[in-house]
């Protein structure tokens, strides 16, 4: 079910539990500012997911209320990741849901880093 993002942020989703070494994960890279895991459910070859360790539940959110040293130290940690994983050449796709319309599911932060194969048209045939 995609989130409400006007509910207030939910200690309880998920990602705060993974956060808090409540349920495992692969992890792939940690900072003071991000964490990056695999999908459980991965979509393409490379899919790992990069969530900022403040508690934002939507890019709306934290484009609104995040200070610029978080929002710096995020958008970094998701390039890294991204050269890390060897994507740059030949090119990958970031994601990120916002609400209902966006189809997001998990009301933390999290930006989808996709790659390792052509990933597609940008949405879905209508
Ligand atoms: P959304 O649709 O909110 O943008 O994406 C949520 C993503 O989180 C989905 O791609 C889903 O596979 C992934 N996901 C949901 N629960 C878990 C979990 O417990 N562990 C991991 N690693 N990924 C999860």
């Amino acid at each position: 079910m995609p989130i409400d993002p006007t509910l207030p942020y939910d200690d309880n989703n998920i990602f705060a539990r993974i956060l808090r070494g409540e349920i495992p994960s692969t992890p792939v890279y940690e900072d003071e500012w991000a964490f990056a895991f695999e999908d459980i459910n991965p979509q393409s070859p490379v899919h790992t997911l990069v969530i900022p360790k403040g508690k934002y539940v939507s890019w709306d959110d934290f484009s609104a209320k995040a200070s610029a040293e978080e929002i710096a130290g995020f958008i970094r940690a998701v390039g890294h990741v991204a050269r890390e994983k060897g994507l740059v050449e030949p090119g990958y796709r970031l994601l990120a849901k916002i609400g209902a319309h966006g189809g997001q599911e998990v009301p933390h932060l999290h930006v989808h880093i996709l790659g390792g194969q052509f990933i597609g048209p940008m949405v879905m045939a209508r």
